[in-house]
């Protein structure tokens, strides 16, 4: 009876596991067609300086430009990179469009723009941690190795922290900056903010969604990151509600809809130009950032 009964599970069961790894196997052949035909993008999202209002970095995030099914957002494709290890060949295309593209805006508006980009905790795994090659890349465009963020997540410095710490703290000595993303979703200690030296923490946007009880997280972990020398960037504004309370806490960078969805190189190109121009000079608009 029991061997029935496992059959019958085994049975009901089958048809769908198969169906998964049958998409999942499709997933993972477009994806490495998609990188051997160019068909990665990155867009990029601006980044305010909320005391003045104007663009100093962004944030560079991947999207696919499939054949059949348009622009597919990373939520579709970030996962089977991981898991099928393509996520280091992605990784370092962004990183290296990432640095010629802050080559590009910094030349625009300031040697202080930076470009942050993602990197999971997959890229840290076995030899994945090619921040020495990254750091030679941005030394071969002149670049100061500050001139690139790495968006890390809590649950990547909590497993870093048991086995690899060594490899981000590599990036510390290196001078690379460290942001810590969606900051408060995860089970961070505030001792790691000192210990990994995080020199940005990005608020969950569900925080800044919240209304009352969200934003006076928000007001504590401004606090909180402050007294430890560390700025900043609220993620996901979308109002101007939002962005009125969270620059009342003294929040330093903002970054969200309401600002500027994410756009391609090209238009970001032109927003600095146009904050840096001369008229705007005059006026007094963005003098520090350009
Ligand atoms: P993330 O790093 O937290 O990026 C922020 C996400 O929030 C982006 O989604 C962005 O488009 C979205 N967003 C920005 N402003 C707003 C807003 O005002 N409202 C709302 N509702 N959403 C907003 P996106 O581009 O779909 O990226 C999702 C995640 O994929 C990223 O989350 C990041 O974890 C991952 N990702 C993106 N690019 C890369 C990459 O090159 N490498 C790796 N490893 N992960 C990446
Ligand atoms: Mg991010
Ligand atoms: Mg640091
Ligand atoms: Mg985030």
């Amino acid at each position: 009876v029991a061997k029935q009964q496992g059959r019958n599970r085994f049975n009901y069961f089958a048809p769908f596991m198969q169906e998964a790894t049958r998409v999942r196997m499709n997933l993972v052949t477009e994806l490495r067609e998609a990188m051997l035909r160019d068909q990665l993008r990155i867009m990029y999202q601006p980044i305010i300086d909320l005391s003045n209002g104007a663009i100093v970095k962004a944030e560079a995030l991947v999207r696919w430009q499939h054949p059949t099914r348009g622009l597919l957002n990373p939520a579709e494709f970030i996962g089977v990179a991981e898991s099928s290890g393509m996520i280091f060949g992605i990784g370092d295309w962004v990183f290296r469009q990432a640095a010629r593209e802050v080559q590009k805006l910094q030349a625009l508006s300031s040697p202080t723009f930076q470009i942050s980009v993602n990197k999971s905790a997959w890229q840290f795994r076995d030899d994945g941690s090619n921040y020495q090659e990254w750091l030679n890349f941005l030394q071969e465009l002149q670049l100061s190795p500050n001139s690139i963020v790495i968006e890390v997540t809590e649950s990547l410095l909590l497993e870093t922290a048991n086995n690899n710490s060594d490899r981000v703290l590599a990036f510390q000595h290196a001078h690379m900056q460290l942001s810590l993303d969606d900051f408060g979703s995860g089970h961070c200690s505030v001792a790691f903010l000192k210990r990994f030296s995080i020199d940005y923490i990005k608020i969950d946007p569900a925080f800044v969604h919240q209304g009352t009880d969200g934003m006076l997280i928000c007001e504590a972990i401004i606090a909180m990151a402050h007294k430890l020398g560390i700025k900043v960037i609220a993620e996901g504004i979308e109002t101007q509600q939002q962005l009125t309370a969270l620059t009342a806490a003294g929040c330093d960078l903002g970054q969200g809809y309401l600002f500027s969805r994410p756009i391609s190189a090209e238009e970001l190109e032109k927003q600095l130009q146009k904050q840096c121009s001369p008229v705007n000079k005059v006026l007094d608009i963005h003098r520090t950032t350009c």
